[in-house]
């Protein structure tokens, strides 16, 4: 990213956008306005750290809501539009999925349509840019779209064919396909980016890594679906962030990447190696090791086997790659929970939701 482009970004309080948010203000390479509704995964205290700040400007609303984005994009003139707004949680989207074709697919083709608007405002101002833009629209999407794999399969690549298996992941395919053909069909220059697990700092505690970890240090049971053996790629998230970054600065428009960590691991493997980090920094007062408290609950119904990212693409065309192996990344995290007491009480305890109640209870 070049020096203080404007980025529109949504979704921006979550776990993986509040990451990227504060990554990219601190470092001086951009200026965003951050679009997020707050729902329960949206989180004002991730974005502490860059409160206040000339370049970070947080407001509060839909991606659906067609006449505030229409006059974001016209007041900002952002150079691109980053999509992280969405529902993301697959055990809610098999409970709830209402929430997520609104956000995921609804919310997505408005958020396309006023982007489409505003491109166009600026290709008559400017026809040049028709053939040659500054423009981004880039999507943030995930690697469940390509379904599941068996043990024998090769990795998703960016050619795999969509088979999503949950309705969170049939959102957001739909979500990619729509993005897609306003490429194809309005010229509008999108980039879209398909990640695998992400793990790291302000990871809302329903996901599996952070869920156990802080159940492991609340001496409650850490619960593991089926047997265990469902392999997931894990990426660290600002691994994830710098990623998109380099989409963004030097993606091909209208091409997909595929962005993975190299890291298959079973989700037992997953929670004994947080078990050893926590075992060796906070060790349990009876001397026993957290692995007691894994405890196996019934399976997710539909629950995809195995996923596994090809992210060689964009290794090789864009340079890209993670800087951090799993083991360094899960010792991070770790290290991140363990010093961060205050943000993870407020998130268990629902404190984090006064900020919002407070400002937003008449709206
Ligand atoms: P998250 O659930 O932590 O955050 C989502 C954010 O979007 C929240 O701040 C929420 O308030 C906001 N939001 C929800 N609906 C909105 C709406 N209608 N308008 C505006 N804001 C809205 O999610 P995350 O884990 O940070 O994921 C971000 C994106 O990355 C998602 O699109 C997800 O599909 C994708 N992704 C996630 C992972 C992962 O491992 N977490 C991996 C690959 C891709």
């Amino acid at each position: 990213m070049q020096q203080q482009k404007i980025i529109l970004v949504t979704g921006g309080a979550g776990f993986i956008g509040s990451n990227c948010v504060v990554n990219w203000v601190q470092s001086g390479t951009a200026n965003v306005i951050n679009l997020d509704k707050l729902t329960y995964a949206g989180n004002l205290e991730n974005l502490a750290a860059i409160e206040g700040h000339a370049h970070h400007t947080f407001v509060h609303g839909d991606i659906g809501d067609r006449d505030l984005v229409s006059r974001l994009l016209h007041k900002y003139q952002p150079d691109a539009v980053i999509n992280f707004a969405a529902e993301s949680h697959v055990d809610r989207s098999i409970h709830g999925p209402e929430d997520f074709i609104q956000t995921n697919v609804v919310g997505t083709f408005h958020l396309l349509e006023e982007t489409r608007a505003y491109w166009n405002a600026r290709i008559k101002a400017n026809p040049a840019e028709k053939e040659n833009p500054c423009f981004r629209f880039l999507h943030v999407s995930t690697d469940e779209v390509y379904g599941t794999l068996s043990a024998s399969d090769p990795a998703f690549t960016e050619s795999t064919p969509y088979a999503p298996n949950s309705p969170y992941s049939a959102s957001k395919a739909a979500s990619d396909h729509l993005v897609r053909a306003y490429h194809h069909t309005y010229g509008l220059p999108v980039l879209t980016t398909n990640c695998s697990n992400n793990y790291g700092p302000y990871h809302f505690p329903e996901k599996l890594i952070p869920l156990c970890l802080l159940n492991a240090l609340a001496g409650k049971p850490l619960p593991i679906y089926g047997d265990g053996q469902q392999v997931r790629d894990w990426l660290f998230v600002l691994d994830h962030c710098n990623a998109i970054q380099r989409v963004l600065e030097a993606g091909r428009i209208g091409e997909t990447y595929n962005i993975g960590g190299w890291n298959e691991k079973t989700n037992l493997e997953v929670v004994q190696t947080l078990c050893r980090i926590l075992d060796e920094l906070k060790p349990r007062t009876d001397g026993k090791s957290y692995q007691e408290q894994i405890t196996f609950v019934t399976d997710r119904p539909g629950h995809d086997r195995r996923y596994a990212i090809d992210a060689s693409k964009l290794e090789r065309e864009l340079g890209w790659k993670p800087a951090e192996t799993f083991e360094s990344g899960i010792r991070k995290t770790v290290m991140w929970y363990l010093h961060h007491q205050d943000w993870v009480h407020h998130v268990t305890s629902g404190e984090y939701r006064h900020w919002v109640n407070q400002h937003y209870s008449e709206k």
